[in-house]
């Protein structure tokens, strides 16, 4: 089969014929339609140092996907061949403490497709049966594709309080850019969106952001719509330090930060200021909560009222992986997609 492989240790990706996965009794092979080209994936491409400390190649690259189920193995009882699925892409070793009690997002055994084993870039791709989602018959293979980004911004979102609230969303990529739609979607009553580049603030407008504002404009902004209060909640999406710090400085007194934006070194944070007499609450985000964020993300896209279509703003196929990177790095793409079969 065709797949997307990272060969060797230095920057770059081949596209190479390779055998195609063969599964276990606990397995199925799904036949990938769609493919979420993500960050994670332009750091294997460039090899930075986060990539040359986790990977070891050769490894097929790619993470989030959505196909049709071909094979299933023995012991498979609930997934069927002609299947229209996407899957979690953490593997976790469901028996360890945080996946006994209802938080295996943070199992520590956690391998990802794409990262730790093969991934999703490639025609076949096979799974464990439990990892395997079910989509709906009216939610397309494009919008199943991006199910794991989608999953991130749900897992974001929602486990702070959002209807009626005030929220600030800083970094509009394509999570920021989901949770946008999400947050209108769960009644925020106004939603403050950030960012530094013009094409995703559009986006954000599209999405339903009620103010689109530069960081510099945000304090403003902010405290003309909550009567200088500061937002109930802000959803941090970009990982950048100086918004970061305008996480903390614009949320009101009591509220909550949600962190999912990942700094690229340490920072430094003045806990005393900045965390502990504001009263707030920060959570931080891994991935997606199994299965709960799977199961409201499903339900959202049921009712009709969240529709991610509009971040996808480029596909190519398989061939085109430089023009894909090249795409996402430029910074003005949304949610770029492979189109496999
Ligand atoms: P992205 O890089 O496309 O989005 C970040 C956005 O932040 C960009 O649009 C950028 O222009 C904007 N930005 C830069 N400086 C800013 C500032 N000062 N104020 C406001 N916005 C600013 O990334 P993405 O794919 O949407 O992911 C968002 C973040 O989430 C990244 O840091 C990524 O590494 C992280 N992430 C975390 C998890 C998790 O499980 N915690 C999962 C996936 C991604
Ligand atoms: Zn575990």
């Amino acid at each position: 089969m065709k797949a997307l492989v990272k060969r060797q240790a230095g920057p770059g990706f081949t596209l190479e014929d390779v055998p195609e996965p063969r599964i276990r009794d606990d397995e199925v092979l799904i036949r990938v339609k769609r493919a979420g080209v993500c960050g994670t994936d332009v750091h294997i491409y460039e090899w930075d140092d986060w990539a040359k400390g986790r990977i070891k190649p050769p490894i097929v690259v790619g993470h989030e996907f959505a196909g049709e189920v071909v094979e299933v193995g023995k012991l498979v009882t609930d997934v069927r061949s002609g299947d229209r699925v996407t899957a979690e892409g953490h593997i976790v070793d469901g028996r360890c403490l945080l996946c006994r009690t209802g938080n295996a997002h943070v199992c520590p055994y956690t391998k990802i497709i794409g990262v730790d084993r093969d991934g999703c870039f490639a025609e076949f791709i096979s799974m464990p049966a439990t990892n395997v989602w079910h989509l709906d018959d009216n939610v397309s293979y494009d919008i199943g594709g991006i199910h794991d980004p989608m999953g991130n911004a749900f897992h974001t979102a929602l486990t702070a309080d959002i209807p009626g609230s005030s929220v600030l969303v800083t970094g509009c990529g394509p999570i920021g850019l989901f949770a946008i739609g999400i947050c209108k979607a769960a009644g925020a009553s106004r939603i403050i969106a950030s960012d530094v580049n013009a094409t995703r603030l559009e986006l954000a407008t599209v999405m339903g952001a009620h103010d689109v504002v530069r960081p510099q404009e945000a304090e403003a902004v902010v405290k003309q719509q909550t009567g200088g209060l500061g937002v109930d909640v802000v959803l941090e999406m970009s990982g950048v330090p100086s918004a970061i710090h305008q996480a903390f400085a614009l949320v009101r007194v009591g509220g909550k930060v949600q962190m999912l934006g990942i700094p690229a070194k340490p920072m430094e944070v003045n806990f005393a200021t900045e965390v502990i007499f504001k009263g707030i609450t920060i959570y931080g985000v891994v991935g997606r909560r199994m299965y709960d964020t799977w199961h409201v993300m499903t339900q959202f896209l049921r009712s009709g009222r969240f529709d991610p279509a509009p971040v996808i703003t480029h596909r190519f196929p398989l061939e085109q992986f430089d023009d894909a990177i090249n795409a996402i790095k430029s910074g003005d793409a949304g949610k770029v997609i492979f189109e496999i079969s």
